[in-house]
């Protein structure tokens, strides 16, 4: 086990040991697979205690999330709690306390496992993963940086060292809902919704569906079909879980079948709007399960 001093040590490491070597932050998905022998390293270098990824900062238009930053942390913050309590509320949701209090966004996220709850929020608010390696520093969205299952844009030697995620205006409503019956979620749904002053008009949307497919996916054509006068956009809301669907394009497997999936989309989107439209004030949905 290796503990670099800095981010640049660490990927100078990560650069020297190659395949022989993988980045480690909680362990709760790392050491899982190495126990069962799935994965096999010679070095592991330990990010947890380089100074400055475990800040959670919010700046005048967005929360700055490091990557060594626990579930449990982010559920706990005051923050993020106040400025974007949607986000803390996803997390509050995630597996069980053991898992919240060592597991990192940083992993979850590079980890890619396909049932990720922050994948799918994230992608939906449009987050940025703030990325450093050996060669300099890049930005990627959330669909460029999640590639498939277990597949991200990373190099070897490059850490997510933070999640920038834009705060929502006080003209948007957040809302993230899950369906899970067993370790991980079945489904996860997530929209983001724009209104007009008079509240009767929402002027844009993002919608976000994972745990269905290989990665989280937004669909263009559902949400045009999002976007309106509330009651044409309740009519089209079969339409925009359709669209949804076809973009996810969920496969069968031991969570249910691709069929039951694209049903699940509707009836999550539905419930979803629904909550958006509470009249709860922005940012303050909380998640049903
Ligand atoms: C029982 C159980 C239940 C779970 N339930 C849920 C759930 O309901 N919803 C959900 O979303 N997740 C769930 N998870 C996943 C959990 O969120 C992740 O295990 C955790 O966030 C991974 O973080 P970690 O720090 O432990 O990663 P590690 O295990 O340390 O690393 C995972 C992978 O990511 C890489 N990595 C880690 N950090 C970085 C970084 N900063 N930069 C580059 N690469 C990095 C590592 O090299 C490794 O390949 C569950 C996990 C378990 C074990």
């Amino acid at each position: 086990m290796h503990q670099p001093k800095s981010v640049g040590e660490a990927a100078e490491m990560l650069a020297r040991f190659g395949e022989k070597g993988r980045l480690y932050a909680g362990g709760t998905e790392l050491l899982l697979a190495m126990k069962h022998d799935l994965l096999r390293y010679e070095h592991l270098v330990d990010i947890k205690t380089v100074p400055g990824l475990d800040k959670i900062e919010a700046k005048n238009s967005s929360l700055s999330i490091g990557g060594t930053v626990t579930h449990r942390e982010i559920e706990k913050s005051a923050v993020v709690r106040e400025r974007l309590p949607v986000m803390a509320e996803m997390t509050r949701h995630i597996a069980n306390v053991r898992v919240r209090a060592t597991g990192t966004l940083g992993g979850n996220i590079c980890f890619a496992e396909p049932h990720s709850d922050p994948a799918t929020l994230l992608l939906a608010l449009g987050a940025v993963a703030k990325v450093q390696g050996k060669s300099g520093e890049k930005a990627l969205s959330m669909s460029e940086i999640l590639m498939g299952a277990y597949e991200t844009a990373l190099a070897a030697d490059e850490i997510l060292t933070a999640i920038e995620i834009p705060l929502p205006a006080k003209s948007q409503r957040a809302a993230y809902l899950k369906f899970q019956t067993h370790e991980r979620p079945t489904l996860g749904l997530a929209l983001v919704l724009s209104l007009d002053e008079s509240g009767r008009a929402i002027t844009k949307a993002a919608a976000a569906v994972g745990s269905v497919a290989p990665k989280p996916c937004r669909s263009e054509q559902a949400e045009a079909l999002l976007t309106g006068p509330r009651e044409k956009v309740e009519r089209q809301l079969s339409e925009a879980s359709g669209a949804l669907a076809d973009a996810a394009d969920p496969v069968d497997d031991l969570e249910g079948s691709a069929e039951y999936k694209r049903h699940l989309i509707g009836v999550y989107l539905r419930r979803a709007f629904a909550q958006v439209l509470s009249g709860n004030p922005p940012g303050r949905e909380k998640i049903a399960d």
